[in-house]
């Protein structure tokens, strides 16, 4: 078994990502201390709730990172889930805040002020961010990190926000309709709403094992080239991700006259070949039988 610790790269990023949204707080305030818009209120707003899920996805990274020890024995990775439904969590309680207040505020008689100033900081943020979420997302790639992918969407859903800001804004002054700036609060949030939802789902899905049938199809298609040139046969097959690794099960059926030693040695080789099929770490355990029995001692399993 190896354990890798993985390039410095997430790290980077995620720091990245945690001073600038330290820098989209700061702005993002000010832009709405100047204008008072409802856009632009909740774009901050959203900053805030930001600020909490970036730092704690980047102490994830940092436990995912941890090796196995002798009371964790998978190690730390499936915390990526935990940590990714958080961030989804929270986004989606930002979006219902934003909802909430864009119609407080609409009722209670809107007032906007240097629109053009707050339009142009929020669209200065809005780059910034959409630069930030390409990176992250490509780096989360690169390196299997779905912390640093889930952080990048969220990152890129921020700058489609900002423009969303910008687009509101804009009609306000064209049209002179201060309505404009609470509906487009509106419809981002539900964006919004809409992002950290699927990020819960990926979560949720992610702690309950799922097998994604991309990996699986891959996986299956090389073991089945595999058993035919090794001369075996498989069954019990089982994937399942930690968020870093993919774990494989299988049992392997032998002929009950082979010595097991040959045996393992053609397990072994199984187990490093399939494991060598896809792009990120892979542990397979296999499980040995004899072909004669196998009905006898696991009866119905097959
Ligand atoms: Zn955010
Ligand atoms: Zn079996």
């Amino acid at each position: 078994m190896t354990q890798s610790k993985g390039s410095d790269a997430p790290v980077f990023a995620m720091r990245l990502s945690l001073w600038t949204g330290v820098a989209m707080l700061l702005a993002k305030s000010g832009a709405w201390l100047l204008t008072g818009s409802s856009a632009i209120f909740s774009d901050a707003l959203e900053s805030v709730i930001h600020l909490a899920a970036v730092a704690f996805a980047s102490f994830s990274l940092w436990l995912s990172r941890r090796p196995a020890n002798e009371r964790f024995h998978y190690g730390y990775e499936r915390i990526t889930f935990f940590s990714a439904g958080f961030e989804g969590a929270l986004i989606a309680a930002a979006a219902v805040a934003i909802i909430v207040t864009a119609i407080y505020k609409w009722m209670q008689g809107l007032q906007l002020e240097a629109l053009g100033l707050g339009a142009l900081i929020t669209l200065a943020a809005g780059l910034l961010n959409g630069g930030l979420g390409w990176y992250l997302i490509r780096t989360g790639r690169r390196n299997n990190s779905i912390i640093l992918v889930a952080n990048g969407k969220h990152v890129f859903t921020d700058c489609w926000t900002s423009l969303g800001v910008i687009v509101g804004l804009v009609l306000v002054m064209i049209t002179g309709w201060k309505p404009f700036d609470p509906i487009c609060a509106i419809v981002m949030a539900a964006n919004i709403l809409w992002s950290g939802g699927v990020l819960m789902w990926t979560s949720a899905r992610g702690l309950l094992d799922y097998a994604d049938p991309e990996t699986e199809r891959l996986l299956r298609a090389r073991l089945d080239a595999l058993v035919v040139e090794l001369g075996v046969e498989y069954h019990e097959f089982r994937l399942r991700e930690t968020g870093g690794r993919v774990l494989v099960e299988l049992h392997l059926l032998f002929p009950d006259s082979l010595p097991i030693g040959q045996a393992h040695a053609t397990a072994t080789q199984l187990e490093s070949e399939l494991a060598a099929c896809l792009d990120r770490p892979v542990e397979i355990i296999t499980h040995l039988e004899g072909k004669e029995d196998h009905e006898e001692r696991h009866p119905g399993r097959r």
